[in-house]
């Protein structure tokens, strides 16, 4: 199986794998079936996986798309990939992403952007849009990705895959690059909700090395995700957002997301309309305080400890910005910028305390439908289907603004998952398929890939 998918990796032209080395993926697999054979496999032995390069690998480089760790190793394995390679999964390398999960094209890699396999003119959305493309090209059965405020859903529902971002907390940090700490959250991507649910499996659940990953009495214990996916869905409640549904929605996103909605209906569920009125607030409170987090998180880079350091500098000072002038891209600059002056005393209490008043809002406007109106919310992932490499590569507020239906479930730490609903074409002549997003209370993990099968 895993010389089988090496030999996909070798030649598609995608850009989708940054690093590969064949013979630590040959021996892994090896190492894989002695456990088959010996009796001590568990369901995901033997099974191929590849990894968001934002994950740290002891043995593959993690550059986080960046060129900043350009050559960089790490001395350890992330949580996430330790409990993959403990359930005897066969690591096959590792994803193109965004530079830092800063993104929603892929186009902001220093490695080249990836290209859409449904048409290689598209960008495969972002910041996963390596993990998606391997998973819609058939690269790789299972891949992970992280969410920070979308790019697990957007990028799964660019490519026409399955994507699920976990309640915030569950699935641990350590190891996974930070880009904006209380919102970044590793999650599958995969053809779909059952494959997604054993993946989960492994990857969810309390780590000491994590401050804030959730504990076991805070109710984030191991399940089995999978145990609900055949439950039946008559008597559930959708609620679908007016705001989901309003200006700036492509007819054609909007006409698949509604097929989907009558074929809940037809599965026994019923459509409540509900309201979420602070959502076109989620971009403005999510570009400031995703930037001011990064400016933080991002401060370590500095020429000395890790990474990248500038050949030629005068002194101290001059190291420090000539080597962060080189390593950072353009869109990781700016953010470290915005997140910079945000946090600035006298802008401080103007923005970033503002944001973070108006994040609680948001949240609250969760909370005021879920289980008293609704089970689970619908709508779209994104407003269009993917676009054109080179459409949007010179407007960042355009690309934040594809953001506006994935921000708000980020910001508020919820659940939320991406399935493959049919297709649109945009304003181009091809076939480019649409998301459908389910958003769950908290812990609805299990309920959220119930309904997901359901439909798949
Ligand atoms: N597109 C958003 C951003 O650029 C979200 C990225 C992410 O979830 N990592 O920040």
């Amino acid at each position: 199986l895993a010389s089988q998918y090496l030999a996909r990796i070798k030649s598609s032209d995608l850009n989708a794998f940054l690093h590969v080395d064949e013979s630590l993926t040959l021996a892994q697999a090896a190492a894989a079936d002695v456990r088959l054979a010996g009796g001590s496999a568990g369901p995901l032995t033997g099974v191929p996986i590849a990894h968001k390069d934002i994950f740290v690998t002891r043995d593959w480089r993690s550059t986080a798309g960046s060129k900043m760790l350009g050559n960089y190793t790490s001395p350890f394995n992330a949580t996430v990939v330790e409990r993959f390679n403990a359930a005897g999964m066969v690591h096959l390398g590792k994803l193109n992403c965004d530079e830092f999960a800063m993104g929603s094209s892929n186009e902001n890699s220093a490695f080249g952007a990836v290209k859409n396999p449904w048409d290689k003119l598209a960008v495969p959305g972002g910041s996963s849009g390596g993990s998606a493309a391997a998973i819609a090209a058939r690269l790789a059965p299972a891949a992970t990705a992280t969410d920070t405020g979308g790019s697990i859903r957007q990028p799964a529902a660019f490519c026409g895959v399955t994507g699920i971002k976990p309640t915030y907390g569950r699935v641990s940090r350590f190891g996974m690059i930070a880009f904006a700490s209380s919102l970044d959250q590793g999650g599958p991507i995969a053809q779909t909700a059952e494959d997604c649910a054993l993946l989960l499996n492994e990857m969810i659940g309390f780590d000491e090395r994590d401050a804030t990953s959730l504990t076991a009495e805070q109710g984030n214990v191991r399940e089995d995700f999978a145990r609900d996916l055949a439950k039946p869905l008559g008597g559930l409640r959708i609620g679908v957002p007016t705001e989901y549904f309003g200006e700036g929605l492509a007819a054609d996103v909007e006409q698949a997301v509604r097929a989907a909605l009558d074929e809940f209906v037809k599965l026994g569920a019923t459509l409540v309309d509900i309201t979420l009125p602070k959502t076109s607030l989620s971009i403005p409170v999510y570009y400031i305080i995703a930037p001011a987090e990064a400016s933080s998180n991002l401060s370590r880079f500095d020429g000395v400890r890790y990474g990248h350091r500038a050949p030629e500098y005068k002194d101290l000072q001059d190291m420090y910005k000539k080597t962060r002038a080189q390593g950072f891209g353009p869109e990781v600059q700016r953010r470290i910028m915005v997140g910079t002056y945000v946090l600035c005393h006298g802008y401080y209490d103007a923005y970033y305390l503002q944001a973070q008043k108006i994040r609680r809002m948001i949240a609250d406007d969760f909370q005021s439908v879920l289980g008293d109106k609704c089970d689970v919310i619908m709508g779209p992932v994104a407003p269009t289907v993917a676009w054109d490499l080179g459409d949007k590569s010179n407007d960042p507020v355009a690309n934040y603004l594809a953001d506006i239906f994935t921000l708000s479930t980020s910001l508020a730490g919820l659940p939320g998952m991406s399935i493959p609903c049919g297709f649109g074409q945009g304003d181009k002549n091809s076939k480019r398929p649409v998301g459908l997003q389910i958003i769950g209370n908290y812990f609805a993990e299990a309920k959220l890939l119930n309904i997901a099968h359901q439909f798949q």
